[in-house]
């Protein structure tokens, strides 16, 4: 049977986009239909523009910091609108980029939305129809705002932030996520009073506990009026404010809510129940090891799928499907020892286990130090850094690696090359420090904190 496409990709997000400009590479005829802004969540309301959001916010803390150095600096104020139009710009220039490295290959670029007809059948909104022999769905997720609170229609997102018409003076995140801690960092640093409500008992569940205790105390002590086990009743407009009853009966008004209560697979109305593809119980693509559906025609890759949510793990995953069906060289995209960061002030980064999921698995040996780093010290400044690293005792392999510290997702991204690799502690021990950094202290560490 001939088809219109070799590939069509649903989605211009970053997953979507990488496999179809390497599938286009193949001197495959690909399609990509995307109905938003090419791009996707990273590139136009996520890691990117939230990245830079996080470099803007820097400033104040480093000019704090600058004055007690000696700097005679006057209180900055910032400039939304300035900063906004600046970032807007510069995503306009990214989505440019994405486009044109699609359209080089020679990929079809549709601007609207497509759903599937049938396995090997996508319509578009205007009506058009084509056939391919492979679909991809790269559709990626959503903000997820639980309808069970009174009021919630008058939260914001993280989507409507990089879309705000002025900065907030005072604003409730609700969430314990990498967004929401993210977000109340950034806005704190940006000189809006910031309350945070998260439900559990600390923040950034799943995350190595000690790391968690560390960034929420730095958090506070910036200025995050952190409250947690604390949870939205309800939320009321009042005059230009929002009025909210927390479960704890406390009451306050805030400028705006902020819920960053996680995000749901963008799967619904897209046909793909009717065509076959077994969806999960949260609406993510139920995949196999090579992104393939419950439909051997349709694959999916990124969020849509639930499995790691994050940008570079959806473009492995895209390009191991390029490399399975494209290429005839089956590969699965691996997802073991994925390094992240959480960017807070200071950032978190990690990879690997952390000391609650290692000692349920393991005998293992806990080395940990944190400490104020010189830069702090001399103005005494009092926000310390955390270099902890997780050891098999059998194996004496680092199987975790946590640092929070300014700039601990570029360190994290080093270290994590170290950790795929199989070092041992003895590897670490062996190397000699760079003298005088913080980072020196994660070959320094010399006697187990604990073991367990
Ligand atoms: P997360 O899953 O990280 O956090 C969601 C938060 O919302 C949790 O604290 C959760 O609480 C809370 N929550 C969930 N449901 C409710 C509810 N009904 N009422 C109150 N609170 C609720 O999601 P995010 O939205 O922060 O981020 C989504 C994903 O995006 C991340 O998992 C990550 O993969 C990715 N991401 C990565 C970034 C990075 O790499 N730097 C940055 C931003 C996002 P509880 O813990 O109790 O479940």
């Amino acid at each position: 049977m001939a088809f219109d496409y070799d590939l069509f990709v649903i989605g211009g997000g970053s997953g979507g986009v990488r496999a179809g400009r390497v599938a286009a590479e193949t001197g495959a005829k690909v399609a990509l239909a995307e109905e938003y802004r090419m791009g996707g969540t990273c590139v136009i309301r996520g890691c990117v523009p939230k990245k830079l959001m996080v470099f803007a916010s820097g400033y104040s803390g480093a000019m704090q910091d600058a004055h007690e150095y000696g700097w005679s600096v006057k209180a900055g104020v910032f400039d939304w609108s300035k900063f906004r139009t600046r970032l807007h710009g510069e995503l306009d220039r990214l989505e440019n980029i994405y486009r044109t490295n699609l359209a080089r290959p020679g990929v079809d670029i549709y601007d609207q939305r497509a759903v599937l007809q049938d396995a090997h059948t996508v319509q578009l909104a205007d009506g058009q129809t084509f056939t391919a022999k492979h679909i991809l769905v790269a559709t990626g997720g959503y903000p997820f705002v639980p309808d069970t609170v009174p009021g919630h229609e008058l939260a914001w997102t993280s989507n409507d932030v990089f879309l705000m018409e002025d900065l907030p003076k005072k604003v409730l995140i609700v969430g314990g996520g990498y967004i929401a801690c993210e977000f109340a960092c950034i806005l704190n640093g940006l000189g809006v009073g910031v309350t945070q409500y998260y439900r559990g008992a600390q923040v950034l569940r799943g995350f190595d506990d000690e790391a968690r205790g560390h960034i929420a105390e730095m958090m506070m002590r910036q200025g995050v009026e952190l409250h947690v086990g604390t949870d939205v009743e309800r939320l009321e407009k009042r005059g230009a404010g929002i009025w909210v009853k927390a479960t704890d009966g406390r009451e306050a008004e805030f400028d705006a809510v902020i819920y960053a209560t996680g995000r749901k697979p963008n799967s619904a109305g897209l046909g793909l129940e009717e065509a076959g593809v077994k969806l999960g119980r949260f609406g993510q693509i139920e995949v196999d090891d090579y992104s393939q559906t419950s439909v051997p025609s349709i694959f999916a890759v990124g969020d849509v799928t639930d499995r790691v949510n994050l940008t570079p793990v959806a473009i492995r995953e895209g390009a191991a499907f390029v490399e399975t069906v494209f290429k005839g060289n089956p590969t699965k995209p691996d997802h073991s020892l994925i390094p992240s960061a959480v960017f807070t002030q200071p950032e978190y980064g990690s990879v690997g286990m952390t000391e609650e999921a290692a000692r349920d698995e393991r005998p293992i040996e806990v080395y940990s130090a944190a400490f104020r780093p010189m830069q702090n010290s001399f103005i005494g400044k009092d926000e310390r850094v955390l270099f902890k690293l997780i050891v098999c005792t059998q194996t004496r392999k680092i199987i975790g690696a946590h640092i929070i510290a300014p700039g601990a997702g570029e360190m994290i991204q080093m270290v994590g090359i170290a950790v795929k690799m199989g070092a041992t502690k003895e590897d670490f021990d062996q190397t000699v420090a760079v003298h005088p950094t913080m980072s020196e202290e994660i070959v320094l560490m010399k006697a187990p904190v604990r073991t367990a």
